[in-house]
């Protein structure tokens, strides 16, 4: 019987996590009853900084419920670190670790059968998105573009997976030997290997509050997928680079042809059009640049990405 842990990110989540603490003592008191987790099992609320009285909150439903305990980080690190704080805390108590979001959008019910897919061998188990129909429109359709240019540009990921996933021991143990500082959890699990299978997750609606994933969240989540994952863009220059040297070939080949036949003068437009073409290209492949550079100055550093204030055991 696995010793199971639910870790939960929990920035500014006062209205939903009652709600979500109910929900989950349901889940236990049904697996414990069916014999398919230990009594030991828990649920890790990580409070991510949160600036409301989520973490007076969480302190109180440990007090009042065995089965919660309770990280609260030093300051807001966002939630792929907040994952990743809680899973290293929790891999030294628990068989091993389901990920999930603090308001319970993903279906629970998907939890028993993880946990039934770690029994029949599988070390890490993808909740897979088979419906987003609660979700927004916009939401929807940017998630959708922003998992298929991900697959163009190289990104080795399970389609529609995001952090709804469960994860052994001994992958938690491998995860934790990956010192990289730019989070992307959904990259980083398919590079650690073991067996691992999918179960379908229809998304649901919030509880309560709205989302806390604001658009530069998401966007920034969308550029450290692509750049922590892959070096596509980087090639895309040079292929950029070269498609330009050949434009200004047919160009150079036009302006001799005007000498020769004396229509030369008027080459201003055409003249201005290509300064600013080309450097708008150089800016680009320089921003380009400049973001592996942004990442590699990040990675030398290496500054701890989360600080503890307290645990709750
Ligand atoms: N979250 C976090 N730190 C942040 C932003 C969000 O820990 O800086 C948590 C949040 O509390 C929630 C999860 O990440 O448990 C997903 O956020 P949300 O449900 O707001 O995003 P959505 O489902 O709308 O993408
Ligand atoms: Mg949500």
């Amino acid at each position: 019987m696995i010793k199971l842990g639910i870790v939960s990110p929990c920035y500014n989540e006062e209205e939903v996590l009652a709600k979500s603490t109910e929900r989950l003592k349901e889940l236990f008191d049904d697996l414990i009853s069916k014999g398919k987790i230990s009594k030991e099992s828990f649920v890790l609320f990580v409070n991510d900084g949160s600036k409301d009285s989520t973490w007076q909150l969480i302190e109180k439903l440990h007090e009042q419920n065995p089965f919660v305990k309770g990280l609260d980080l030093a300051h807001n690190v966002g939630h792929q670190r907040a994952i990743m704080a809680g899973m290293m805390t929790a891999k030294d108590w628990a068989d091993g670790v389901v990920t999930i979001d603090a308001d319970l959008q993903d279906d629970i019910a998907c939890i028993e059968k993880m946990v039934d897919a770690y029994e029949h061998g599988n070390d890490v188990v993808y909740g897979v998105k088979v419906s987003r129909a609660a979700d927004g429109f916009l939401k929807r359709k940017s998630a959708e573009a922003f998992y298929k240019l991900q697959q163009n540009m190289g990104v080795d990921m399970v389609y529609n997976h995001a952090d709804f996933r469960f994860l052994s021991r001994r992958v938690l143990q491998a995860l934790s030997c990956y010192p990289e500082r730019n989070l992307y959890l959904r990259g980083m699990i398919p590079l650690i290997g073991f067996n691992s299978t999918t179960v379908d997750d229809v998304i649901g609606e919030r509880e309560a509050g709205v989302s806390k994933y604001t658009l530069s969240k998401m966007l920034n989540l969308a550029l450290d997928g692509i750049t922590s994952f892959s070096t596509k863009p980087l090639s895309l220059m040079v292929s950029a680079g070269l498609v330009f040297i050949f434009i200004s070939l047919i160009i150079a080949g036009y302006v001799v042809y005007s000498l020769v036949v004396h229509t030369a003068v008027h080459g201003w437009a055409s003249l201005m059009l290509s300064v600013w073409f080309v450097g708008g290209v150089i800016l680009v492949a320089m921003g380009v640049l400049g973001i592996y550079i942004g990442k590699i100055y990040s990675e030398v550093k290496r500054r701890p990405i989360f600080n503890v204030k307290k645990i709750l055991e």
